[in-house]
């Protein structure tokens, strides 16, 4: 039987984040992915924007482990040559109703710290964005966009380097709380071995409400329940892709599950518009994309970007949101707990890492980090 100090139950941009993190104190650490690579679900499937941070009600996790993880993003990028370009974004407002919800996102920006905001009006986003129609904008230089995947074979490197072993097509089945820790059952294949950890990192992504549950936890009663919200891409063909410099967004609606239809560039300089937001009446790992979707997208972006016609686009990719938030219901902050309370000592859930959890991913380590520490001491 295998022994470890901490052991981390997904390897999306999350989880490695975490065991680069934990490991490096020499402590024993192993990463479970059921796949037979790493970030092969949601790290894979989003906008790879590095957000500002100026959406999320101030003091939540999601906005301080946004604005700290971008800092430190920064830092890894410069430091380890991560591709990444500071893009700058704007959000654009179209009516007087629009202008003051900018003002809203404007004030809640400064709360949480992020530099540089500006309000920007009609000939000030020209400059910016010469294509773009407005009334005002709010302008953010400091999000940008990233390479997941150069982040994530980063983060597995260093991860190794520290001492964590990583183990693919190793999936997680049950879990037993014994005296010092717990019992994790994994199946490889056809064969089921058990390891022994002191500490549980549950970092599973769109299955982390079942994870949870395999440890003993109600997660109807706990409100620990996931609920799927896919958002589709479209991609925009030729010249029309390089009439955008940066990120450009609608002002989100009042109440809305996503940030509004958007366009958001790459670092190989092509232009994608969306993710649009649906919950998903099963709970399915359904990527397909509806092309019949291009004319609600194009109708949808054109009051900011009226140059895009329906012949300008075509599906492309989709990514499934683990929301907390029910339909309709009300912001769900991360869940990121040490569930002692709950009798699970050690059991540490990290649930509803939806956006900005890419842009968070290195300081939801730290974070995490630091109660293992705690725990382990
Ligand atoms: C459409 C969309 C757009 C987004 N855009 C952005 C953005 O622009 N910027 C941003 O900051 N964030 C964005 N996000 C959010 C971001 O992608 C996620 O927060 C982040 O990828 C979550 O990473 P994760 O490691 O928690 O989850 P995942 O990437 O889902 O990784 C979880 C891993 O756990 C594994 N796993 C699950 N169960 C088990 C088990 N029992 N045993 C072993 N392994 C298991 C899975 O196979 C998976 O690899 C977006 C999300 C979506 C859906």
């Amino acid at each position: 039987m295998e022994e470890v100090d901490i052991l981390i139950i997904g390897a999306g941009v999350v989880g490695l984040a975490v065991g680069k993190e934990v490991a490096k104190d020499n402590r024993r650490v192993i990463i479970l992915e059921r796949n037979n690579s790493f970030g092969r679900e949601t790290s894979s499937r989003n906008s790879e924007v590095i957000h500002g941070g100026m959406y999320y009600p101030a003091g939540t996790l999601k906005a301080r482990l946004c604005v700290r993880g971008r800092r430190l993003l920064r830092e890894l990028c410069e430091k380890y040559r991560i591709p990444h370009r500071w893009t700058g974004k704007v959000i654009v407002a179209v009516d007087e109703m629009e202008r003051s919800a900018l003002e809203g996102l404007y004030a809640l920006g400064c709360a949480n710290g992020v530099e540089d905001l500006a309000m920007l009006d009609a000939a000030g986003l020209k400059k910016v964005e010469p294509n773009v129609r407005g009334l005002c904008a709010l302008h953010s230089p400091c999000t940008g966009i990233i390479d997941s995947h150069k982040l994530m074979a980063f983060l597995l490197r260093s991860a190794r380097d520290n001492g964590a072993m990583v183990a693919f097509d190793a999936e997680a089945v049950a879990i037993e709380k014994i005296k010092n820790g717990y019992s994790i059952s994994v199946r490889n294949g056809n064969d089921v071995s058990k390891i022994e950890a002191r500490v549980v990192v549950n970092s599973a992504g769109l299955d982390s409400d079942m994870v949870a549950g395999m440890a003993g936890i109600d997660v109807d009663k706990d409100g620990y329940r996931l609920h799927y919200c896919k958002g589709q891409y479209f991609r925009v063909n030729g010249a029309k892709s390089r009439m955008v410099g940066g990120l450009v967004y609608p002002v989100p609606r009042p109440k809305a599950v996503g940030l509004g239809i958007h366009a958001t560039v790459d670092l190989a300089g092509s232009l994608r518009l969306g993710p649009d937001d649906e919950y998903m009446k099963e709970r399915v790992k359904d990527y397909s994309v509806d092309s019949m979707r291009a004319g609600k997208f194009c109708g949808s972006i054109k009051a900011i970007m009226p140059f895009i016609e329906h012949e300008d686009i075509v599906a492309d990719t989709s990514g499934i949101r683990p929301k907390l938030q029910e339909a309709g219901g009300e912001f769900r902050d991360f869940v990121i707990k040490d569930e002692s309370e709950r009798g699970l000592p050690g059991f540490v859930n990290l649930i509803g890492i939806e956006s900005p959890g890419l842009t968070a991913s290195p300081a939801i380590a730290e974070y995490v980090g630091d109660m293992a520490e705690r725990i382990l001491c």
